[in-house]
């Protein structure tokens, strides 16, 4: 099937610098692609480059498999929607913002004002049309430019950061509503977030940016559970990142980190190898009664920091490394910053990646 967008070979530099080198990146039809990357990989200007926003870049940009012809920017910008992080309004009505772009387009007035109508119910402020869009909240105003967008029914979304500055509950409410239209409408949409938690609920595949490259995609599931390097391992949550040594061990492997020795699954050649953990998986325990069933490593910690974390209490060891432990409060032990507690490693829970300096 021909991708509906496809980047190759395609480089941006700013200020004297590569900020965007895309080897291969495809969108196919229907999709919802997620970007996820830390603040400065390059998301927003990959988002540029696609919607025909920043046409000095070199490379290939194909769209239904023609290359991007710079002498029809304008038609392929009002072929999509573009929801940017932080969406300009009109200093008008929520209704007169929607029927802007259907304007521009010839559409006639009461046609228009119509179909604004229709996106200002489906993104669910119908009941704001004749509200001032600057004083709207910042929920409804993404709500506004998600209308603004969708208005004139393009087959390709595009949405930077929609729920970066919005406060938890209102983004669960924004994101519920989104999945459902995304749904309900089979559009192809590109999402750029720096949270990936949203794309387990938005996307069907996730591309996963650092430094302007494409480090890994895959099904979020599978990037959740599988990360390719330590970086991408940081950005699904895996908090606890150690450089370490595999060891030969007369049961198999294990991998030495400061000083402990944690049991592993599977045979790996001894050598140097960063060693990755998810805070969740760490077992806390208040006694020294060790767990003979279970495959892992015991030993004994010294707590930093005891803190809330949403429903989950976080727990920081200091010593003998230092470590993350998000536990649910029925299983968190009585423990105060200085304290000792025992530490148990369930021995799958633990992703071994190869060491490159890069890391
Ligand atoms: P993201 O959206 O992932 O945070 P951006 O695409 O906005 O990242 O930026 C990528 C990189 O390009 C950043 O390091 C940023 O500092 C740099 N950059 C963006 N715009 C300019 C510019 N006009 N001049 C120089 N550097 C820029
Ligand atoms: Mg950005």
């Amino acid at each position: 099937m021909v991708a509906v967008l496809e980047a190759s070979g395609l480089e941006v530099c700013k200020g004297g610098r590569r900020v965007l080198a895309i080897e291969h990146l495809a969108v196919a039809e229907g999709e919802v692609l997620g970007v996820v990357g830390p603040n400065g990989a390059g998301k927003t200007t990959l988002l540029m480059v696609m919607a025909g926003l920043e046409p000095g870049f070199r490379g290939r940009l194909a769209v239904r498999g023609s290359p991007l012809d710079p002498r029809r920017l304008l038609a392929h910008r009002r072929s999509l929607g573009v929801v940017f992080q932080d969406p300009q309004v009109l200093d008008a009505t929520a209704l007169a913002n929607v029927m802007a772009p259907l304007r521009y387009r010839g559409v006639p007035p009461a046609e228009a004002r119509r179909r604004a109508y229709l996106w200002l119910e489906r993104v669910g402020i119908g009941h704001l049309a004749r509200r001032p869009a600057r004083v709207l909240s910042g929920g409804e105003r993404q709500r506004l430019a998600l209308a603004r967008a969708l208005v004139t029914e393009p087959r390709i979304l595009l949405l930077d950061e929609p729920f970066s500055s919005l406060d938890a509950p209102t983004r669960a409410l924004l994101i519920a509503d989104l999945r459902r239209l995304l749904a309900e409408l089979r559009i192809t949409a590109v999402m750029v977030s720096h949270d990936f938690t949203e794309m387990l609920l938005l996307a069907r595949r996730v591309a996963m940016m650092i430094g302007g490259e494409v480090r890994q995609t895959g099904e979020p599931r599978e990037v959740f559970s599988h990360p390719a390097d330590p970086e991408v391992a940081r950005l699904v949550g895996m908090e606890n990142i150690w450089p370490a040594e595999v060891v030969a061990g007369p049961q198999g492997s294990r991998v030495r980190v400061e000083g402990l020795e944690l049991k592993m699954i599977g045979d790996r050649s001894p050598g140097s190898v960063y060693l990755g953990l998810r805070p969740e998986a760490v077992v806390l325990a208040a006694d020294g009664r060790a767990c003979e069933d279970c495959s892992g490593s015991w030993f004994p910690g010294r707590v930093r920091a005891v803190v809330p974390y949403g429903p989950l209490v976080r727990v920081e060891l200091a010593e003998p490394l230092p470590l993350v432990a998000l536990i649910p409060p029925a299983r968190a032990v009585d423990a105060s910053p200085g304290d000792r507690v025992r530490v148990f490693i369930p021995a799958d829970s633990l992703h071994v990646f190869d060491y490159s300096p890069g890391n």
